[in-house]
């Protein structure tokens, strides 16, 4: 038996600041909250900042304070991100030093020229690997490219698989569904992968409550952490919110955010209560995120996406403080 699942759990709040959070985020924030908070566990708070152009700096603060108003409260410090990326940089040096991870000098456009048709249901790329074994080192793919490379872990042929205790076993192909996927871009920042692999490390994350989206990247992120030397946490990936119309929830204008609500005068008691509710959890229409600790049951948690009808949105707009 692995002694860390013994241990009180050790979690994670991990927003990106790329837009403003809503309703979906909103309830797979207050789940990871109580998930870690029912078993007297140690949640943090990471800003995951490092999400290149996409990342908008007026976020952090919104998403802070949409947390806060949510009634949620993390130990210690909040970790920045980007202030961490001396550690990202001596993880991809030890991955290429290990054979892990290989300079590549495609340009996106080189990538869809060698894919074949995609397979049904493949909404990435494929990397057909060609700068696999090319170079003998990241200095003489740039020497010989005239350009900077960026670097790609070397995924090996065979299924991964992932035991999730909402989604339970899975089996994902990454060598086919993906190929060898980048750890770093041409300018050597990290990339998702990656720092989430390492700071998960860092902080000393043993579970992962995250919406169902990030499935196939928790079979890339077991490769890395096996690569790295890390141990896997509890992975829980939870059905997403949909809206009216079957779409996953967004951060563009028109989908709910929560600083709207927030403006509106909503009570976010009544959020906490639609969030509980919606995940099986017998609580009053309007609860403190704290008063649903006790509620809490992984076991209730929907194996099904969560439809947000319209009549739902109009009730939690209305419900003033
Ligand atoms: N920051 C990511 C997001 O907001 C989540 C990363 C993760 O949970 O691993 O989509």
């Amino acid at each position: 038996m692995d002694a860390t699942k013994l241990a009180p759990p050790v979690g994670r709040l991990a927003p990106s600041p790329t837009g403003r959070l809503h309703l979906g985020h909103a309830r797979s924030f207050l789940l990871a909250w109580w998930s870690i908070r029912s078993r007297r566990g140690t949640i943090h708070l990471r800003m995951e900042d490092l999400d290149g152009p996409r990342v908008q700096p007026e976020m952090v603060e919104q998403a802070l304070r949409d947390l806060e108003w949510l009634g949620l409260d993390w130990d210690g410090e909040v970790l920045v991100q980007s202030s961490g990326l001396a550690r990202m940089h001596a993880a991809v040096d030890r991955l290429v030093d290990a054979g892990h991870a290989y300079a590549c000098v495609c340009s996106r456009a080189d990538v869809r020229a060698a894919q074949s048709a995609p397979q049904q249901g493949q909404t990435e790329q494929r990397y057909p690997g060609t700068c696999r074994d090319r170079f003998a080192s990241v200095a003489n793919a740039e020497a010989q490219a005239g350009k900077e490379a960026g670097l790609r872990f070397r995924v090996a042929d065979g299924p991964v698989e992932v035991q999730d205790a909402v989604a339970g076993r899975r089996s994902f192909d990454v060598a086919a569904e993906v190929g060898d996927f980048h750890i770093a871009r041409r300018d050597k920042s990290p990339a998702y992968q990656l720092s989430v692999v390492v700071d998960d490390g860092y902080q000393g994350v043993t579970e992962v409550l995250r919406g169902d989206d990030l499935l196939p990247s928790a079979a890339r992120q077991q490769l890395l952490q096996e690569a790295l030397g890390l141990s896997t946490p509890t992975w829980v990936h939870v059905p997403l919110v949909l809206d009216a119309d079957g779409r996953r929830l967004a951060k563009r204008a028109d989908d709910l955010s929560m600083a709207e609500l927030r403006a509106g005068g909503t009570d976010p008691r009544a959020i906490v209560s639609w969030a509980a509710r919606s995940a099986g959890f017998d609580v009053p229409p309007r609860a403190e995120a704290s008063d649903v600790v006790r509620a809490y049951a992984l076991e209730r948690l929907p194996r099904e996406p969560l439809r947000l009808s319209r009549a739902t949105i109009e009730s939690l707009r209305e419900a003033r403080a």
